[in-house]
């Protein structure tokens, strides 16, 4: 009553899907993860304030695999806790070696947030780097306040009184709720890169950032453009106000050890 096309590319998409989930269960105990670090800018300065995490895999046969591929993969097996876990204690610990007022940031899931020992876990992990709760961020995109808005707003706002900053990520491209701005703690609004091309192309994206930063205005919040990648880009979310920038033109993200070597620049200043 019916027929089914074989689609060989969709089986060699499931195949690799089910070969990352095998060998995923086993790469953190191999210590195949590594984090990269993508330096955040004041506009108007250039003068470091944070990195962000990001995370990699060295897969022993398939060279390094990006986020996108395997994050997905490790929040459907569960495999986010201990991984997400291991992120912040890195980031900690990397972190703590940086001239202060350095901070990192680190991407953190809904997921992680239902473990009700996380916020104590990432107390733990500042105490035990000695990193200040200051220069610690936690970033979550919209997605998490679907996951139990109690205990988001509770986890938000105990690691916000211990110190933590909270950004919120990739605004902009989800629900991009004005209510969330609202019922929820946060320092500081990333806008998602997909905008940063289209303001240069068309009046009505221009505008778009334009209502985001004032939005970020309203609420008192810092406002960072994700995906900064020519200096016409910058040039143009300095004059809408923004106040911090992160992409390629800045940098791409680096190695933990050529950290050390940005900050040390002139006055911590990059691309001048
Ligand atoms: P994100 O948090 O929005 O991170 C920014 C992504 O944009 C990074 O990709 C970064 O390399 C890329 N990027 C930065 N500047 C530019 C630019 O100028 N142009 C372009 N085209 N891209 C730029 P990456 O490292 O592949 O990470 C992708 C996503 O994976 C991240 O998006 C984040 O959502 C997720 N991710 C990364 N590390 C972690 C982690 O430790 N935990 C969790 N849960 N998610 C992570
Ligand atoms: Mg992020
Ligand atoms: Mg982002």
């Amino acid at each position: 009553s019916g027929f089914r096309f074989f689609d060989a590319a969709l089986a060699a998409d499931v195949l690799a899907r089910a070969e990352i989930e095998r060998d995923l269960a086993k790469a953190l105990d191999a210590d195949e993860f590594f984090l990269e670090y993508q330096p955040i800018v004041g506009v108007e300065s250039r003068v470091v304030r944070s990195f962000e995490a990001l995370l990699r895999w060295q897969h022993p046969e398939k060279g390094r695999i990006m986020p996108a591929v395997f994050i997905p993969v490790a929040e459907k097996t569960g495999l986010i806790l201990p991984l997400g876990n291991w992120v912040v204690r890195e980031a900690c610990r990397e972190a703590a070696n940086w001239p202060a007022p350095a901070g990192v940031a680190v991407n953190v899931v809904g997921d992680q947030f239902k473990d009700r020992a996380f916020v104590d876990y990432v107390k733990q992990c500042l105490a035990e780097s000695g990193l200040a709760p200051g220069r610690l961020t936690i970033e979550v995109t919209e997605s998490v306040f679907s996951v139990d808005e109690t205990v988001i707003r509770e986890s938000l706002c105990e690691l916000r009184d211990y110190g933590v900053r909270v950004a919120l990520d990739d605004f902009g491209v989800g629900f991009s709720s004005i209510n969330n701005l609202r019922a929820f703690p946060i320092d500081q609004l990333k806008i998602d890169r997909s905008f940063v091309r289209a303001m240069m192309e068309t009046k009505r994206d221009a505008e778009l950032v334009d209502i985001i930063l004032k939005l970020g205005q309203t609420f008192q919040v810092a406002t960072t453009v994700e995906g900064i990648e020519t200096e016409g880009q910058l040039d143009f979310i300095r004059q809408r106000g923004a106040s911090e920038a992160q992409g390629f033109l800045i940098s791409a993200p680096v190695g933990a050890g050529d950290v050390r070597r940005l900050l040390q620049k002139p006055e911590n200043r990059l691309a001048a």
